[in-house]
């Protein structure tokens, strides 16, 4: 099948994109390029361009028709969570606007199949009893524009599926980690992983945003899934799209397991060598104490299931940093 993959050059969407030319797909992307590194498409055909320009339709439509396109992965975003609360009305125009056009364009070629990458932001900071999981039944109460925008393009899709037929699926995406391959690590510092490698490669100690929460030792659990593991459960998502069967369209994506900063940070450290020694900040607004993904939906009716730990994320993370940010700069604990 041929697939369009919006945001194909970016973090997430470069190993969707190899996953789907692994198995055989022909895959189109679109980019804007903002964050995205056009080499990290491989082979796949690449146009340039901004979703939230009005031009986007008719230049959307031209190249779902031009390349026969069967089905769409829409990744492609503005992700940044503080970002969004300093500049609501072009987070908006960037992230619903961006998928308007795509809708119309999709609907004016009739393709009917959309995977669109949606976030645990969503749920915003949900009161649940210590060690509750959250089903993606629990109700969606984002604290974020950024949030807001994803909740309310998973509302848009539904609408078209209802007005025209559009077959959507959205993944709600937990705090992804980790390189599938080391070429294609995270190149942005705005996680927790790439921050502290980036502090430790700097000569810093990483900071740990609160160690007063409820949480065993203190500190903030999140669910970590591997970017490989995400990446694959982009194709069984585009598979369900094709089954008549399609009693959801939402889905989270994360392990159902829950990890602290201090347990990542300890994990780096084994993955690194380096001798951490973290610094405890204040608490960072809006950080909830836990956030942790109930998986069986997504394993139950997709039959996808994680794979990879917190060890991979860590090791492929450093992998994929190391080569590109140079020797460190603090000494490794075994180097004395
Ligand atoms: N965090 C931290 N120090 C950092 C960066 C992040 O302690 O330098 C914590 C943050 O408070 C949160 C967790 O790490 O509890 C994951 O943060 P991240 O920004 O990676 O993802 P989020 O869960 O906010 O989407």
């Amino acid at each position: 099948m041929t697939v369009l993959v919006t945001g194909g050059a970016g973090y997430i969407g470069a190993h969707v994109v190899r996953l789907l030319q692994e198995r055989g797909d022909s895959v189109v992307v679109v980019d804007d390029l903002s964050s995205g590194i056009a080499e990290h498409v491989g082979s796949a055909a690449l146009v340039h361009l901004d979703l939230s320009t009005q031009e986007a339709v008719d230049k959307l439509e031209g190249i779902l028709n031009e390349y026969s396109v069967d089905a769409v992965i829409h990744i492609a975003a503005k992700k940044q969570v503080g970002e969004s609360a300093e500049r609501p009305a072009w987070y908006y125009a960037q992230n619903v606007g961006g998928f308007s056009h795509l809708l119309q364009a999709m609907q004016n070629a009739g393709v009917d199949k959309m995977m669109f990458s949606s976030s645990a932001a969503t749920y915003g900071l949900p009161n649940l009893p210590p060690g509750q999981l959250l089903t993606e039944d629990t109700a969606p109460n984002p604290i974020s524009p950024y949030g807001e925008t994803k909740l309310v393009c998973e509302w848009m899709m539904r609408a078209a599926g209802k007005a025209w037929g559009l077959r959507g699926v959205g993944l709600r995406y937990f705090n992804v980690a980790g390189a599938g391959w080391p070429e294609l690590g995270d190149p942005a510092v705005m996680n927790l992983i790439p921050i502290a490698l980036k502090a430790l490669t700097s000569g810093r100690q990483p900071v740990i945003f609160g160690q007063d929460y409820p949480t065993e030792d203190g500190t903030c659990i999140r669910d970590y899934i591997h970017v490989l593991d995400l990446a694959e459960a982009h194709l069984k998502a585009l598979d369900y799209l094709g089954r008549d069967d399609r009693p959801y369209d939402i889905f989270n994506v994360g392990t159902g397991t829950g990890s602290s900063v201090l347990d990542v940070l300890k994990q780096l450290a084994a993955s690194t060598g380096y001798d951490l020694q973290p610094t405890i900040a204040g608490r960072r607004p809006g950080d909830p104490a836990a956030l942790v993904a109930d998986v069986s939906r997504i394993q139950d009716v997709l039959g996808w299931k994680f794979t990879r730990g917190l060890a991979e994320m860590t090791d492929s993370a450093w992998e994929a940093w190391a080569p590109v940010h140079g020797a460190p700069a603090v000494l490794p604990a075994s180097a004395g």
